[in-house]
C-alpha cells in the first residue's frame, strides 16, 4: 500500500495565501531578472481574452521571457496555457494560481497519485493541479480514478523545503525550455 500525502484542510486551500517570502533561492546580484517582456493583468483584475492573447503571443509568438505569478511572484511555472478545443486560461504550478479567461482566480489544488507510473520532474513528483470542485479525475499515467480528498499534497509555495524552490528565476525563455526537457513529462514546455 502506497503512503498517503499529507492532507491539507480545506479552509486552508480554499484561500489565496498571503504572498510569501522567497528565502531560499539566492540570485546573484549579476544574474539578469525577468525582463517585463511579457504583459501580466493584476491578478485581482478582470482576465480578458485579448489580456490571453497579449500573454500568449508575447511568450509564444516573440519568444518573451516567461513571466512572475501575479499571486507568488515566482516564474518558470507560470504562464497562459490553451487547453483543445477552447479553453484559454493561465495558470501557476508553483502556487496554484488558475484564471479562466472571463472568471476570478481560483486557488487549485495539488495533488499526486502515487502510482508507479506517475512523473518525476525537477527532483520531485509531478503536481496535478485541479479545480477546487473537482472530486476525482481519471490519473493520466495509469488510468486509475484519482481521489482528489486521498491526493492532496503540499503547494509548493507553502512548502519551503520542496525541491522546486532551487529552479533559477528570472531567466529567459531558452533557458526554461532547456531546463524542462530534462524530464519526460515537461520535454517541450516553455512554462511548467
Ligand atoms: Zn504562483
Ligand atoms: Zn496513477
Amino acid at each position: 500500500m502506497s503512503e498517503t500525502p499529507p492532507r491539507r484542510p480545506a479552509h486552508e486551500l480554499a484561500r489565496f495565501k498571503v504572498r510569501g517570502t522567497d528565502t531560499t533561492t539566492k540570485i546573484s546580484p549579476n544574474a539578469r531578472l525577468a525582463r517585463p517582456s511579457v504583459p501580466v493583468t493584476a491578478r485581482s483584475g478582470e482576465y480578458t481574452r485579448s489580456d490571453w492573447d497579449a500573454e500568449s503571443f508575447a511568450l509564444f509568438a516573440e519568444g518573451g521571457d516567461p513571466p512572475a505569478c501575479p499571486e507568488c511572484g515566482r516564474t518558470a511555472f507560470f504562464g497562459p496555457r490553451f487547453v483543445e478545443p477552447n479553453r484559454r486560461h493561465r495558470g501557476c504550478r508553483f502556487c496554484g494560481f488558475w484564471q479562466e479567461v472571463g472568471a476570478a482566480p481560483e486557488q487549485y489544488l495539488p495533488t499526486i497519485h502515487n502510482c508507479s507510473e506517475w512523473p518525476e520532474c525537477s527532483r520531485s513528483q509531478y503536481i496535478w493541479w485541479v479545480s477546487p470542485d473537482t472530486e476525482s479525475y481519471p490519473c493520466p499515467y495509469c488510468h486509475d480514478e484519482v481521489a482528489v480528498a486521498l491526493c492532496i499534497t503540499a503547494v509548493p509555495n507553502e512548502d519551503p523545503s520542496h525541491p522546486w524552490w532551487k529552479v533559477p528565476q528570472g531567466r529567459n525563455q531558452s533557458f526554461y525550455q532547456r531546463l524542462w526537457k530534462n524530464w519526460e513529462v515537461s520535454a517541450g514546455r516553455t512554462i511548467l
